[in-house]
C-alpha cells in the first residue's frame, strides 16, 4: 500500500503547452510492477490526448501511438474498496509494434491471419516489433487525474535494437525511417485544400515539386502518397450533410460523430431551445494562442435573415490583427445572446489545456448580451463594439438617400453617437434628429422602425461600457464579409433552412478557408484561388500604409489618393467623423474603408477632431486608478515603500544640486505625504492630471517587440480599460 500512497502524493503536472511530451514531465520511479522500476507521472485526465500527441511528435523518433487495449469499468459493477481500483485502463503502443512483420519477426498468435502482401508498396514495414508503450490509468480515488506508467520509452524491438527511426539502418528511405503516418498538420492541409476545391493532381504536383527541390524525402510528410490524397478526396465527395431527412435527427447524428468538435450541446427541452457550440482542435489552439492576454470578440448575428439559425461567431485577432473564428454557436435567433448557457463549457475547455490562460477583454456587439455571465466566467473587461450599427446605418444611408442628404444625415448621426459615447448626450438627441429629418422618409421610416426602439439600450451600453477600437471594428467587419462569401454561396438556397447543412459547411469548407488563411504555404496554390479564398489586410492595416502626403483637405472634404493606383483618388465627406462617407465601392456597401480610417487618423493627429473615444476612456480609467487607493494591503505597502525610496533618491539628487547652485534646500525638497489612516500615497507631482497625461503619452509611444501598441487605446491588443466598470459590475 505504501506504493499507492507514494503515487497518490505525486503532483499533478499540467504544463501550459498545446502538447505534452515526456521530456516536459518529471518522472518518478515506483517499485513493484513486474519487479522492475516503471516511470510514473500524473497529469489531468483531460490532457491524455495532448500527451499522446506529444509522444507521437517525438523529435528524435516521430511515430504514432495507438490504443492496443482498453478496459472500462462498467457503471453497474460495484465499486471496489481498493485504493488501486481503476475506472479506466488504456494501453498505448507505438504503431511500429507490437507485432513484427519483418523477415523472421514474431507475430502474436491471435494476429496470424495477417498475410504479408507480395509487394510492400502499400504499407511498407508498418509493424516492426517495437516495444515502446505506456499505460494510462484513471483511478477511482482521483477520476480527474491520469496516472501514466511508462513501461518502455525506447523505440526498440525485443532484442533491444532500434527497429525504426533514424537509428534503424534497415529502415532508411522507407516510411519506417520517419513515422507511420503523415503529421496532423499535413493531414489538415490536404483536407483543407480538397475542401476548397483544389484537385488531387494539383496537390500532388505541388508536393512532389517541393520534395524534389529539397533533394528527396527527409521527413514523414515528404512521403505523402497520391493514393492517400485520392482516398480523402473520395471520402469527401461521397459524404453528405443530410444524415437523415429529419433535420433534428440529422443534427443529433452529426453531434454524435463529431464529439471532439462540440464543446456544448443541448437539444430542445420544455424550457430551453436547442443550442450547439462548435470548436475544432485547431480553433481551440488559436483561442489559446491569440486569446491569452488578448481579446475575444463576438459577431452574434450572422445570417439572421437568410439562415434557419443565425451563426454566432467568437473571434480572436492574429498577429496581423485579423479576426479568426475560434468557436461557432448555433441557436435560434431569440436565444443567441443567452451566453451563460455555453460560456462556462468553453472556458473550461480552454482552461483544461492551459490553466494559466486569461482573457484581457471580451468585445460584445449587442447591448442585450449577457455581460454579467462574461464577467463571471472570464473575469475580464467587457467592451462594446458599434460596428454592426455603424455598418447598417452607413449601408442604408448610401442606399436610400441622395448624395447631399447622405452627407447631412451621416454627419448628424456621427455627432450624436460621439456625444453619447463621451457621456455628453442622451436619447433626446435622437428625438431631435427624427424631427429635423422627418421629410427624408426613405431613410427615416427605416430608422424609426428598426433603430429608434433599440437606441435606448444602445445609449445605456455606450455610456457604461468602454468602446472597442476602430481597428477591431475593421477586423470584425472583414470577418463578417468573408463569412458571407464563404458560407452563403449555395445555388440551392433551400439548404439555408437546414441546420445540418450549416454545421457541416462550417466544419468543412468554411473552416478550411480560415485554416488556409493562416497557412504560410497557401501561396503555392495562388493560381487556384477563388473569390472565397481571397483575403487581404483589414482596412485598418491598409490605412496605415497610406502616407499622409496622399491626403488632401479641401472644401470640408478629404481627397485620398489610392496607394496602388496613384492617379485614382477618393472623396471622403464628413472627414474625421464616426460616419464618414467615401465614394469607393467598399464603403458604398456600408464598410469602413481604408480611406475613411486614414482620414480619421489624419484629422486626429492634426488635432482638427477630438481624440478617439477609446483614448478618452483610457484616460478616464487611468484617472480612476490614480484617485483610488489600492485595496490590497501588499500592493499598498509596496507602493508606499516605493514612494519613500523615490523620495530619498530625489532628495539626495536635489541636495547635491542645491549645494552647487546655493539655493535654499527646502525650496526644492520633495515631500511625500503618507496618511496612515487612508494609506493614500500622494506623490510630489500633485497635479495628477499631468501625471495621467504623461502616462498616456508614454504608453501610446511604447511598443513591444511585436510592434503592438502596449496601451489601452489600441485595445485590440487586449489591454482593456474597463477596470472601473468591472469592479462596479460585481
Ligand atoms: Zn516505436
Ligand atoms: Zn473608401
Amino acid at each position: 500500500m505504501a506504493r499507492w500512497d507514494a503515487i497518490l502524493s505525486l503532483p499533478v503536472q499540467n504544463p501550459p503547452t498545446l502538447e505534452i511530451s515526456s521530456d516536459e514531465l518529471v518522472w518518478s520511479k515506483v517499485e513493484g510492477w513486474h519487479d522492475k522500476l516503471d516511470r510514473v507521472a500524473l497529469i489531468p485526465f483531460a490532457r491524455v490526448d495532448d500527451f499522446v500527441r506529444g509522444e507521437s511528435n517525438n523529435k528524435e523518433c516521430p511515430t504514432r501511438f495507438h490504443v492496443e487495449a482498453r478496459r472500462r469499468r462498467s457503471p453497474s459493477t460495484p465499486l471496489k474498496q481498493k485504493v488501486d481500483g481503476i475506472l479506466e485502463y488504456i494501453l498505448y503502443w507505438c504503431s511500429f509494434g507490437p507485432d513484427d512483420h519483418r523477415k523472421g519477426g514474431v507475430v502474436r498468435p491471435s494476429r496470424t491471419t495477417y498475410v504479408p502482401k507480395k509487394k510492400n508498396a502499400g504499407r511498407p514495414n508498418t509493424k516492426r516489433g517495437c516495444t515502446c508503450r505506456f499505460i494510462v490509468k484513471r483511478l477511482i480515488a482521483e477520476p480527474s487525474v491520469a496516472l501514466i506508467i511508462y513501461n518502455n520509452d525506447k523505440h526498440v524491438d525485443k532484442q533491444g535494437l532500434p527497429c525504426h527511426g533514424p537509428q534503424d539502418k534497415k529502415a532508411a528511405g522507407t516510411r519506417a525511417e520517419f513515422a507511420p503516418y503523415i503529421s496532423e498538420d499535413l493531414r489538415l492541409r490536404v483536407l483543407s485544400l480538397l475542401y476548397v476545391g483544389v484537385s488531387v493532381e494539383t496537390i500532388m504536383e505541388r508536393h512532389n515539386e517541393s520534395v524534389k527541390k529539397q533533394g528527396g524525402p527527409c521527413n514523414r510528410d515528404d512521403l505523402l502518397t497520391h493514393r492517400y490524397v485520392r482516398r480523402q478526396e473520395r471520402a469527401i465527395r461521397r459524404s453528405t450533410y443530410e444524415l437523415d431527412s429529419d433535420d433534428s435527427v440529422s443534427i443529433n447524428m452529426w453531434v454524435e460523430s463529431h464529439q471532439s468538435n462540440v464543446f456544448f450541446y443541448e437539444d430542445f427541452s420544455d424550457s430551453d431551445p436547442f443550442i450547439l457550440g462548435i470548436q475544432t482542435e485547431w480553433q481551440l489552439q488559436q483561442m489559446i494562442r491569440f486569446g491569452n492576454r488578448g481579446l475575444v470578440a463576438s459577431d452574434s448575428r450572422f445570417g439572421t435573415n437568410k439562415l434557419k439559425y443565425p451563426v454566432h461567431s467568437l473571434l480572436v485577432f492574429n498577429s496581423d490583427k485579423k479576426a479568426i473564428p475560434v468557436a461557432w454557436i448555433i441557436t435560434p435567433k431569440f436565444s443567441c445572446l443567452d451566453a451563460h448557457r455555453w460560456m462556462r463549457a468553453l472556458y473550461n475547455r480552454v482552461h483544461t489545456k492551459d490553466p494559466t490562460w486569461k482573457l484581457a477583454g471580451f468585445v460584445v456587439d449587442d447591448p442585450q448580451y449577457d455581460v454579467l455571465a462574461i464577467r463571471d466566467v472570464f473575469q475580464c473587461s467587457v467592451l462594446i463594439s458599434f460596428w454592426r450599427v455603424r455598418h447598417l446605418w452607413h449601408k442604408n444611408i448610401t442606399k436610400r438617400l441622395e448624395t447631399g442628404m447622405q452627407i447631412k444625415i451621416s454627419k448628424r448621426l456621427g455627432c450624436i453617437m460621439d456625444k453619447i459615447s463621451r457621456s455628453q448626450g442622451t436619447m433626446s438627441l435622437f428625438d431631435d434628429f427624427v424631427e429635423d429629418f422627418i421629410d427624408e422618409s426613405n431613410f427615416m421610416d427605416y430608422f424609426k422602425a428598426t433603430w429608434y426602439p433599440r437606441m435606448g439600450a444602445w445609449v445605456d451600453a455606450l455610456r457604461t461600457l468602454p468602446l472597442s477600437s476602430q481597428e477591431s471594428c475593421a477586423a470584425i467587419e472583414l470577418y463578417h464579409n468573408q463569412l458571407k462569401i464563404r458560407l452563403l454561396n449555395e445555388k440551392d438556397i433551400n439548404v439555408y433552412q437546414r441546420a445540418d447543412w450549416l454545421v457541416d459547411k462550417l466544419g468543412t469548407k468554411v473552416h478550411s478557408y480560415f485554416w488556409l488563411d493562416e497557412c504560410s504555404d497557401k501561396d503555392d496554390f495562388a493560381r487556384y484561388w477563388k473569390n472565397e479564398w481571397m483575403s487581404g489586410l483589414t482596412s485598418w492595416r491598409k490605412a496605415l500604409k497610406i502616407p499622409d502626403t496622399n491626403v488632401l483637405m479641401e472644401d470640408g472634404c478629404a481627397k485620398v489618393e489610392d496607394g496602388d493606383e496613384q492617379d485614382k483618388a477618393y472623396i471622403v465627406s464628413n472627414p474625421g467623423s464616426m460616419l464618414s462617407i467615401c465614394d469607393c465601392c467598399w464603403a458604398k456597401d456600408g464598410n469602413l474603408c481604408e480611406h475613411i480610417l486614414k482620414v480619421l487618423s489624419f484629422c486626429r493627429s492634426r488635432g482638427s477632431v477630438l481624440p478617439s473615444i477609446s483614448l478618452l476612456q483610457y484616460r478616464q480609467a487611468l484617472n480612476t486608478i490614480l484617485h483610488c487607493p489600492p485595496f490590497d494591503s501588499l500592493i499598498r505597502d509596496h507602493a508606499v515603500s516605493l514612494a519613500v525610496s523615490v523620495q530619498k533618491q530625489l532628495n539626495t539628487l536635489l541636495d547635491k544640486e542645491s549645494i552647487q547652485t546655493a539655493v535654499e534646500p527646502n525650496e526644492k525638497r520633495i515631500v511625500i505625504d503618507i496618511h496612515p489612516e487612508s494609506s493614500r500615497v500622494v506623490s510630489a507631482a500633485q497635479d495628477q492630471a499631468l501625471v495621467c497625461e504623461r502616462h498616456v503619452v508614454d504608453d501610446i509611444l511604447s511598443w513591444d517587440d511585436d510592434g503592438r501598441a502596449v496601451c489601452g487605446t489600441s485595445n485590440i491588443t487586449g489591454q482593456g480599460v474597463d477596470h472601473g466598470n468591472t469592479r462596479n459590475g460585481k
